[in-house]
């Protein structure tokens, strides 16, 4: 099966309009030049309109995050037609520092998922272990019960646009990366539940993503493992000549 890459990059609370323009510039015309690889960002909510237009649908653009109700008094929220309504196409759901900084449960991401699903955004699921639940085993039970919450009671036709990043907390933001063989070891068991839950064509067909402190010197490594599709990248993406560089991955 080929899976198309994906090569996302998560700008959390980070850039402004100046460093933004910077860094698009080069960044949509290597995508363009790239049609075998597809390559997104998610900015910060205030510059999602702005980036969508600067790269004429060169990039997939989404959101870090929505909130599962349709509208209402919910002060600081954004809502998936809201992200729609300006053009983004994808959202981050249960992002680690969704679920470890704000406190967010699988319960949360569950709706989410049924929010972005409801307005057609294509879903990025984050999932992963800390490494306390890594050194104590339960590194699959953990990504598992993440998946199986927030996809239960989906079908496979609720779920085409699906793509699912595994991310290790231990990882994110620490310069440590998971080894290529943990990161195998854990795709591995999220096609497998994927199989189970849905089908092993539709397991085939669904993107599974590594992140946490992919850089410029590690992402060959990674995008040669056969079951990683693409990475999904935090502070390297901020930079044009980091992100350029995973961007332009040689196998
Ligand atoms: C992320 O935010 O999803 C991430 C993987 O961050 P970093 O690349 O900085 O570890």
């Amino acid at each position: 099966m080929n899976r198309r890459p994906f090569i996302a990059g998560n700008w959390k609370m980070n850039l402004d309009r100046e460093s933004i323009a910077a860094l698009l510039e080069p960044l949509t015309g290597q995508a363009a030049d790239l049609p075998a690889v597809e390559v997104g960002v998610f900015p910060p909510y205030p510059y999602i309109a702005e980036v969508i237009r600067r790269v004429q649908g060169k990039i997939s653009v989404g959101g870090q995050d929505l909130y599962f109700e349709k509208k209402g008094a919910f002060t600081g929220q954004v809502s998936g037609a809201m992200l729609r309504d300006v053009g983004a196409t994808h959202v981050l759901i249960g992002h680690s520092e969704r679920r470890h900084v704000f406190g967010e449960t699988n319960q949360d991401t569950s709706r989410k998922m049924a929010a972005a699903l409801d307005v057609g955004l294509h879903p990025v699921l984050c999932v992963g272990e800390t490494l306390d639940q890594r050194e104590a085993g339960q590194t699959t039970q953990v990504v598992w019960d993440q998946i199986g919450a927030a996809l239960e009671g989906l079908t496979i036709s609720d779920l085409t646009g699906l793509t699912i990043a595994y991310e290790p907390v231990w990882a994110i933001g620490t310069g440590v990366t998971a080894t290529t063989e943990q990161a195998a070891e854990v795709h591995a068991e999220i096609r497998k539940m994927l199989s189970g839950m849905f089908s092993d064509d539709f397991a085939e067909a669904i993107r599974i993503l590594y992140g946490g402190s992919v850089k410029p010197s590690n992402v060959d490594e990674l995008m040669a493992v056969s079951a990683i599709d693409g990475v999904l990248v935090g502070g390297a993406s901020l930079k044009a000549d980091s992100f350029t560089r995973i961007v332009g991955f040689s196998l």
